[in-house]
């Protein structure tokens, strides 16, 4: 099985993320409808036995990667200048009414857990199960601390939720590293001069 980068806090990030351009060249972690179900079971949000019965799928495929361009396009452009995401809301709304995706109240070890049920008998359910996630997301209280990480030349994005919402690197080892030692160059220069 690929392995996969979960650095995001969340199955949207890390799903945006399965495609990333961490020091100028794209990394691409689904090359194929296979590649998208491992992910699945990588990150849990579907057991083996269900992705089993999941049938490959060209168009299924390439809604998803269309999906994901556009998730991470819309949240790029809602960062850097605010611009709204009317455009996936309604892309995503139009992925739940295809399902017939109702809302469902689950008991669940002594707790209710508000769940969403696709009822369609053709549908992309890889994609409807990003898109529940997606619409789970913007109505979380984390959605405010969405980040894309600090390195300009690093496309990864995650939810911060460290203490103090003071996280700005995808990770230490592939971007903060990097700034301190260039910094610290910087620096060193700076006292020569
Ligand atoms: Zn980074």
């Amino acid at each position: 099985m690929k392995s996969f980068l979960l650095i995001g806090e969340h199955y949207i990030t890390d799903f945006i993320n399965t495609q990333f351009t961490p020091h100028g060249e794209i990394v691409e972690n689904f090359e194929s409808f296979c590649d998208i179900k491992d992910w699945f079971l990588k990150v849990g949000l579907l057991d083996e036995k269900r992705l089993n019965n999941i049938k490959e799928n060209e168009l299924y495929f390439k809604e998803l990667i269309d999906y994901r361009t556009l998730v991470r396009n819309s949240f790029k452009d809602y960062i850097k200048e605010q611009i709204s995401l009317d455009k996936l809301i309604k892309t995503t709304n139009n992925i739940l009414l295809k399902a017939k995706v109702h809302p469902q109240i689950i008991n669940e070890n002594d707790s209710f857990v508000l769940e969403y049920i696709p009822n369609a008998s053709k549908y992309n359910e890889l994609l409807t199960k990003i898109a529940i996630e997606l619409i789970k997301l913007l109505n979380s209280k984390e959605f405010k601390y969405l980040k894309k990480c600090d390195n300009h030349k690093c496309s990864l994005y995650f939810i911060d939720t460290s203490r103090n919402h003071s996280r700005r690197w995808c990770s230490m080892e592939i971007c903060g590293n990097r700034s301190k030692v260039s910094n610290f160059v910087k620096r060193k220069k700076d006292l020569i001069k």
